[in-house]
């Protein structure tokens, strides 16, 4: 640790050397860093020793809460035991194993492999290269492109965020990519006109049949989505849309791709989010919630259906990386689903917090701001909107969804806004009281920006 005293200009030495993610950099400079030093559970501290109540679970990934010092040990053991070894040339070690066998026996009987990645970002432009391998081993070379939806994100790296469906993204280095295509999302507050969710549910679904008839289904190689689009806002789908995607898939031949960064290991009360909409994916990213963010590490769950072929047709499968289930980074995801299992967090989302969440959360529904509150397990929007009968959105939706974020972190709540929709995901392991500090923060900020807009 540096001293004191040269704690004092941190921000200073950080505006000149480092240069962050998403970030207007000049802008980030003028204004200085935050400097977060400390977690404990849901909190976590600045420099200045001021506490906040982390509602967004760092990016949406501390899912068994900060300082957890079982992880710290098992780190601390691995690390002096192993501290690093390849699982290239027919080699693997302790802890990689062992968490393939851990993270497959929650994923369904579908699904019996997984290929480990260090991110999210890795895990998707890992199973596109893996769709196209295995449509080309079993004789059907042209099924290459890649139907995603706009809106929908899925990382930062060239194919990542080509499928993804972020505007801004793609217009910084000409993307996407050939053979990635984008459909609509199931953004029904946004997007639904005067179809019930329902009927919009089905109709986005179908977007994906009316594309695979534009391109012909012999090109195409797999549709990807999040359960719950999250860094989009949040957005639910209808109860309509899943199983609509899950039957076109089916009867259309592609694979389902069901990037589980976020909803996986229990944010929405299950273990995956497929889980909870009831589909099965042939493939399946993630990341985040697997080592709770304590150390990187992803991978790519892979059913049955891929896995035999990769195994028994492609030969040598040329991917990989350096750190591909790295034995440190292993054993804190272990350690970190140990702990999920053990105080069965899980099942807690599902049937105590989750629910208690829905209520607290859902309340503020009655706020003049707010169009509408929505949540599944521990992960919520609110819509924020001019007119709720209209569901007419504000002119600056960027500026009332800063407003309304930046009122709660002054008084002490982290919260993110995607344009005007503030988003949660705290720590799996909130309490009642913290989720009603959260909700009263909230409410107070929402408060606050109304009163500003009637000056
Ligand atoms: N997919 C989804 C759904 C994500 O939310 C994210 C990250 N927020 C990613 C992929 C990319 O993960 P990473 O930042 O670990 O590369």
């Amino acid at each position: 640790m540096p001293e004191t005293s040269s704690l004092s200009n941190l921000a200073a030495i950080d505006a000149a050397h480092h240069l962050h993610p998403f970030a207007d950099t000049k802008k980030l400079n003028a204004e200085g860093s935050r400097i977060i030093q400390r977690g404990e559970g849901v909190h976590i501290f600045d420099n200045h020793g001021r506490k906040y109540l982390d509602g967004f679970a760092g990016l949406w990934c501390v899912n068994i809460g900060y300082g957890r010092t079982e992880i710290a040990d098992a780190v601390a053991r691995q690390m002096n035991e192993l501290p690093y070894y390849n699982t290239f040339f027919g080699t693997t070690t302790t802890p990689a194993t062992l968490l393939a066998e851990k993270v497959c026996s929650h994923a369904g009987p579908n699904f019996n492999h997984i290929f480990f990645t260090n991110s999210g970002s890795e895990a998707n432009d890992t199973w596109f290269r893996m769709a196209r391998v295995y449509w080309s081993a079993i004789g059907l070379p042209s099924k290459k492109i890649v139907i995603a939806r706009r809106n929908g994100y899925h990382g930062s790296t060239v194919a990542g965020a080509s499928m993804g469906g972020m505007k801004y993204m793609h217009e910084q280095g000409d993307l996407p990519i050939a053979g990635i295509v984008h459909i609509g999302q199931p953004y029904w507050y946004a997007e639904g006109g005067e179809l019930s969710p329902d009927e919009f549910g089905l109709a986005v679904a179908r977007e994906l049949e009316a594309k695979l008839d534009e391109l012909g289904e012999e090109n195409v190689a797999a549709f990807v989505a999040e359960p719950i689009q999250g860094a989009g806002g949040v957005i639910i789908p209808p109860a309509t849309y899943w199983p609509e995607i899950a039957r076109i898939c089916k009867a259309r031949n592609i694979l389902l791709v069901s990037d589980e960064v976020i909803c996986g290991f229990g944010r929405l009360g299950s273990w995956f989010g497929y889980q909870h909409f009831g589909v099965e994916p042939d493939l399946a990213p993630i990341a985040k919630g697997l080592s709770s963010g304590y150390l990187p590490i992803g991978g790519v769950l892979v059913s049955d259906r891929i896995a035999d072929v990769l195994i028994n047709d492609v030969g040598e499968f040329n991917h990989g990386f350096t750190y591909s289930g790295h034995p440190v980074c292993a054993a804190a995801a272990l350690e970190n689903l140990r702990i999920i299992e053990g105080e069965r967090l899980v099942e807690r989302v599902r049937d105590d917090i989750g629910p208690y969440f829905a209520q607290a959360w859902g309340a503020l529904a009655d706020h003049a701001l707010v169009g509408e509150a929505v949540s599944v397990g521990l992960m919520g929007a609110l819509q924020l909107a001019a007119d709720k009968a209209t569901r007419r959105r504000f002119e600056k939706p960027d500026a009332v969804g800063s407003a309304v974020r930046n009122h709660a972190l002054a008084n002490g709540l982290v919260l993110r806004a995607t344009s005007d929709r503030m988003l949660a995901s705290p720590p799996l392991v909130i309490s009642h009281e913290e989720v009603d500090t959260m909700v009263r923060i909230t409410r107070q900020a929402l408060d606050l920006v109304w009163s500003e807009m009637k000056l």
